[in-house]
């Protein structure tokens, strides 16, 4: 966070899940959740201006609205309402995460604006009163406000923070295709069964350090729906696989997909290998954050 008289700016991490299982559904339609939480090296970068009045939003991005419907919008009035702050604020969004991509771009944007105004107007309010903001505006919000390696349960607003997990590199591709979370559960409960991928041993992998541990038990439900509609998402786990991946997955919702892997050598060698194929519309080497 940098910070001179009356503008701040702060980064806004996208995560991945190195496990995603769904465990029910409760009434109101909410399904609910056990998945391992991790952040990226790979953020957008927001920019908190003191005004006079009014919450304005700008941003690089030609895709996303920059009114009521950006969810940086919706956390700035929540969060202002809430707390009767009078003042306005000019924000600018400088877009990095990939748009509908299984990455929580918005909601870590929600959570990123969350805390930099808490931070801009001197609220004062605690993780806990912002994690309660966030849960409004969307599932992933409070995990973003946390950050880190994470068990995510409930809804995902059920917190455990977890020790940061064993650094592998990480190679991100994101295919030329969007995918509509509703439709990924909506297919899902039409769905007969699916194997639940190990949430528990992967806790213990991550708090053992085991980096093995964690690659062999990477497992993501939704998979199940994307990979028969998406041809492209499998071709791609088997791509960053033959280029030595220790393990490939599927991030949240997609159909972005990520590889660990060993050594920075080998991602960036497995990222110019599927750059040729073709089969990505954008690539990123980072690591855990
Ligand atoms: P998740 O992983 O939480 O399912 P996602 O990465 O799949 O999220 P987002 O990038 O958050 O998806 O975008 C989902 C929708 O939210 C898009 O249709 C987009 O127009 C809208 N949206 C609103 N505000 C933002 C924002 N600041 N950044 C990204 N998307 C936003």
């Amino acid at each position: 966070m940098n910070r001179d008289v009356n503008t701040l700016t702060r980064k806004a991490y996208a995560k991945i899940n190195l496990g995603l299982d769904v465990v029910g559904r409760l009434e109101n339609g909410y399904h609910q959740v056990r998945m391992i939480m991790q952040a990226v090296g790979l953020y957008d970068v927001l920019t908190f201006r003191a005004a006079k009045s009014g919450i304005g939003i700008t941003t690089d991005s030609g895709e996303l609205p920059t009114g009521e419907d950006n969810l940086i919008c919706r956390a700035a009035r929540l969060l202002m309402e809430t707390y009767g702050v009078e003042a306005g604020v000019e924000i600018h969004l400088e877009k990095h995460i990939p748009i509908a991509a299984g990455m929580a771009g918005g909601s870590t944007d929600a959570a990123a604006t969350l805390q930099g105004l808490n931070d801009l107007f001197a609220l004062q309010l605690s993780q806990e009163q912002l994690r309660q903001l966030g849960v409004q505006i969307g599932a992933d919000v409070p995990y973003c406000i946390m950050g880190g390696t994470a068990l995510a349960e409930g809804i995902g607003e059920v917190l455990t923070p977890l020790p940061p997990a064993p650094q592998g590199t990480i190679l991100i591709a994101r295919p030329d295709i969007r995918v509509s979370t509703k439709y990924v559960y909506e297919h899902l409960d039409a769905g007969e069964t699916w194997q639940h991928p190990d949430i528990d041993g992967m806790r213990s992998a991550i708090e053992s350090g085991d980096l093995a541990g964690v690659t062999e038990r990477l497992g993501n439900v939704l998979e199940t729906v994307t990979v028969e509609a998406y041809p492209v998402i499998a071709q791609l786990k088997r791509e960053m696989l033959s280029c030595g991946a220790m393990g490939s997955l599927m991030s949240g919702s997609g159909p972005t997909v990520f590889g660990i892997y060993g050594s920075g050598e080998q991602a960036r060698a497995a990222r110019d290998c599927l750059e040729k194929k073709g089969l990505a519309r954008e690539l990123f080497v980072t690591g855990f954050v």
